[in-house]
């Protein structure tokens, strides 16, 4: 009986040493992780993270998180690399498609292996309407412009490395993704006569064109009321589009603007060269008016109630060339400042009401019928003298 209590003491002793003598190091573990809810949404990127919580007893060699647009993510899916160690980190998922739900994980790796955290989900935010159909018509616009610019070059051999330089940038086969990914395109919105928003919508090939594109978009934002206001009709296009930068030279008509950067303009023409500016709302008016004196008319009105806030001539600062009222030899736009001097703001605005409903056309003489327009809105005792300028105008 003694032997057993000393037996059982013994054992005690011998479990005590052990558990004393076995103060080992403690487990290697998993680390612990969660992932950090996301943040700052937009068309193809969002904010992420995790927190590391628990190390697991072992250094941790990565850490990130790990998305697809399937349940679950791993590694193996698209993931991020973060600075390794314990506590928050912030990562940016990026190269995400617009208006596409994604799944999430944080991850963490240590001397264990790899763990998990929760999963969130996340949808991306999607284009505008406006900006979908533009981004729907990219490629097609992309191959139009390297058509067209290689065309250009032949009749301009002055400017034929500049022609070069945008074939060339046109035809990088990533282009097309980096304008999607570099969500390279400006937006907002005007209020039309009407009431209605319109968007304007600037998209360029290179974010060194960011600036001077949203700048452009400003532009147009300012430009659409007057012109509005001046033809008394509402723009009949649901947007304006600024195809900003693809381009040498300039085109515009039916909601659409082909701008040149401004840059390269800059730095192809003289400093007499006439302001970008003007040049914009030039194009954005071909979508009311096709004939180009008449259009020249608007671009000009357009920048100087703009710049000067007034509709008097005489207080104009922009002209496009010098300009000397009355004088024999007025031509084309020139005329029409004649003309305007003639029959007033108003009814230079109603004469234009009318002539925007016969459509006269781009690289067409005007017509008998555009040319009474204004006639009608002279008072008695000058109509003879608009009708001499018209007579000597060549419109
Ligand atoms: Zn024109």
């Amino acid at each position: 009986m003694k032997s057993i209590k000393y037996f059982i003491q013994n054992l005690f002793i011998l479990l005590l040493i052990l558990v004393i003598g076995c103060k080992k190091e403690p487990p290697i573990i998993l680390p612990e992780i969660s992932t950090t809810v996301i943040t700052n949404i937009t068309n193809t990127s969002a904010t992420s993270g995790g927190t590391i919580t628990n190390d697991g007893n072992s250094p941790i060699w990565s850490r990130g998180v790990c998305w697809s647009i399937n349940e679950n993510p791993t590694v193996l899916d698209n993931k991020t690399s973060d600075e390794s160690g314990i506590g928050v980190f912030t990562t940016s998922i990026t190269g995400l498609t617009p208006n596409t739900t994604y799944y999430v994980r944080a991850y963490a790796r240590n001397s264990q292996g790899l763990n998990y955290g929760n999963e969130v989900c996340f949808t991306t935010k999607n284009f505008s309407p406006a900006l979908s159909e533009m981004l729907n018509s990219l490629p097609n616009i992309i191959s139009w412009e390297i058509a067209n610019l290689q065309g250009l070059i032949e009749r301009n051999p002055g400017v034929a490395v500049l022609i070069q330089e945008k074939i060339d940038m046109l035809k990088r086969p990533a282009l097309y993704n980096e304008i999607i990914e570099g969500n390279f395109f400006a937006e907002d919105s005007v209020t039309s006569v009407n009431g209605r928003h319109i968007p304007i919508i600037a998209v360029f090939p290179l974010e060194i064109m960011r600036h001077d594109a949203s700048q452009s978009v400003t532009w147009i934002k300012n430009a659409l009321p007057i012109l509005e206001n001046f033809m008394k009709t509402q723009m009949r296009y649901n947007y304006e589009r600024i195809w900003y930068g693809f381009i040498i030279g300039n085109k515009g008509g039916g909601g659409a603007a082909y701008m040149e950067d401004k840059y390269t303009y800059e730095s192809r023409t003289t400093p007499n060269r006439l302001p970008y500016e003007a040049i914009l709302y030039h194009e954005l008016s071909h979508s009311y008016i096709g004939n180009e004196s008449l259009n020249q008319f608007l671009e000009v009105y357009i920048y100087n109630i703009i710049h000067t806030g007034s509709t008097d001539i005489q207080l104009w600062t922009y002209l496009r060339q010098p300009y000397t009222a009355y004088k024999a030899g007025n031509t084309g736009v020139y005329a029409l400042f004649d003309i305007y001097q003639l029959i007033g703001h108003d009814g230079m605005s109603e004469a234009y009401k009318e002539l925007y409903s016969l459509n006269p056309m781009y690289g067409e003489p005007l017509s008998t019928e555009c040319k009474q327009v204004f006639i009608n809105q002279a008072p008695e005792n000058q109509k003879n003298n608009v009708s001499a300028i018209l007579e000597a105008a060549k419109l």
